[in-house]
Parts: C-alpha cells; sequence; structure tokens
C-alpha cells in the first residue's frame, strides 16, 4: 500500500491510500473532494473507500461529492455516529477489521475528541515495516485534539492506548499544527533536548514547505507533553502526578495558550 498526502483547506491534510498495480485507492478524512480528484487522475487510480475518523466539518467535506462521482465507493465511520458522517454505508465498532487490496486495518474507537472518533491502524505489512495509523483530530505532531464532546478521561484512555503501539509506528494526523504544538510543549519541558532539537528539525520542514507529517510514535513519547503525564516535570506543571490529572491540566493549558 502507498500512501499519498494531499494538502486541504488552511491546514488540513487528506491521506491517499493507493494500490499502483490494482490501481484502487481510499481516501481518509476527505476535507474537500477537488484536490483528491486531482490526485486520483494524477496517478490513474479508482477511488472505492472512504475512511472517516469523525464528523468535523473538515473531515467529511468532500464525502457527498466523491461519493457521487463514486456511486460504488463505501464510506466507513464509527459505529456511534449516528447519521453525522454523510453517505455511511459501514458502521465501524473497536476492534473491526477492514480489508483494502492486500493489507488489514484495525479499528480503534478514540472517544475524547468526539464521542465517537476512531482511528484506523494499518499493522506493518512485513517484519522491519513500521505500522500505519490514522488517528484524525486525537493525536498530533507534539500536541492531542481539543476535548470537545469526551471527557479528559476518555482522551487519556485513547492516548494511553496509542502509546502502546509498536515504536517505529508512523503516525498520520490530519492538521498541520505541529510547530505550534512544540513551542507550547517548550513551556512545559523547557529543558528537554529532544524537544529543543525536533523543534530546529521542524521548523526547517516548515521553512522549505515540507510537511511534519507522519510523524513516528517514539518521537512522540520522548517530545509530546500529551503522552509525557509520567514525566516528573509534566507532573510538576500540572501540580499533579494522577496520569488524568496532569492530561487535563495540560490539555487545558493549551487551550488558553
Ligand atoms: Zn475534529
Amino acid at each position: 500500500m502507498e500512501i499519498a498526502l494531499i494538502p486541504a483547506l488552511a491546514d488540513n491534510y487528506i491521506f491517499l491510500l493507493y494500490e499502483p498495480e490494482q490501481k484502487i485507492a481510499a481516501v481518509v478524512d476527505p476535507a474537500q473532494a477537488e484536490p483528491v480528484l486531482e490526485k486520483l487522475h494524477e496517478l490513474g487510480l479508482n477511488l472505492v473507500a472512504i475512511f472517516n475518523t469523525h464528523h468535523h466539518g473538515d473531515h467529511i467535506g468532500g464525502n457527498t461529492k466523491l461519493k457521487k462521482l463514486f456511486p460504488n465507493l463505501v464510506v466507513y465511520a464509527g459505529a456511534k455516529e449516528e447519521g453525522r458522517i454523510p453517505n455511511q454505508s459501514v458502521y465501524l465498532e473497536d476492534g473491526d477489521l477492514i480489508r483494502f487490496c492486500d493489507v488489514v486495518a484495525q479499528v480503534m474507537f478514540l472517544p475524547g475528541h468526539t464521542r465517537s472518533h476512531i482511528a484506523y491502524y494499518f499493522p506493518p505489512e512485513k517484519p522491519q515495516q513500521p505500522g500505519n495509523l490514522f488517528c484524525g483530530d486525537v493525536l498530533f505532531a507534539g500536541g492531542c485534539g481539543r476535548i470537545f464532546e469526551g471527557t479528559a478521561a476518555q482522551m487519556f484512555e485513547s492516548l494511553d492506548r496509542l502509546r502502546h503501539l509498536p515504536g517505529d509506528t508512523k503516525i498520520w494526523c490530519a492538521h498541520e499544527y505541529t510547530l505550534k504544538n512544540l513551542h507550547f510543549a517548550l513551556t512545559i519541558e523547557p529543558g528537554n533536548l529532544h524537544l529543543q532539537n525536533r523543534l530546529k528539525l521542524e521548523e526547517i520542514k516548515r521553512m522549505q514547505d515540507q510537511p511534519t507529517i507522519p510523524s513516528v510514535l517514539e518521537l512522540e513519547l520522548q517530545t509530546n507533553p500529551f503522552l509525557r503525564w509520567d514525566q516528573p516535570t509534566v507532573q510538576h506543571v500540572a501540580g499533579s502526578d494522577v496520569p488524568v490529572k496532569v492530561l487535563a491540566k495540560i490539555r487545558a493549558m493549551k487551550d488558553s495558550f
């Protein structure tokens, strides 16, 4: 499976998953139809599926138009979306498996940002290869999504599950928020050398107009304060050593950063 990253709107990323020989594609969170259509045309692909992570407009904006142009495509989203995903045809539960070409994705139910958010995890196809996680607005490079519909406890549980994926897992999150996230992270852990180094590298990418996505889980574990509730420095800033409270406090601080 190949993955193409398509920038959309102000700071969204749409991901096109495709099998070059079979000429088949699926798209994760089409914010808009047009850039997806351009990429399909450029690569000569037929769209067979939409994988939506959650119902926010900047993740489903292209659903209706794409469905109109590809009537046979299957629209996957979480079982708890309850009519919020245009043209949804499959209602997914935690642990469900989806086959796309020769690969199988595992569905992870990850509430917190919304009450019905899911992620798609593709385990490594071969040993030594990384898996790929499409996590929408749950985990970002250097940050995490706002808690809109869920609770801090739900967000904590969702992020904790992601912490336990293999360290080399590629993190395909849906927004280019990385620099702002890392600036915030430095206010929490100013002495974190991994974080300082990362900011420099990501700044260079952005100066060259390159995406900072995908990230890698290992790097997130070293630099993302929303995965580091067990670190004394982060606990000190949050004023608690209770993991859920640390996450809730850091998230509240970021909301007003
Ligand atoms: Zn969202």
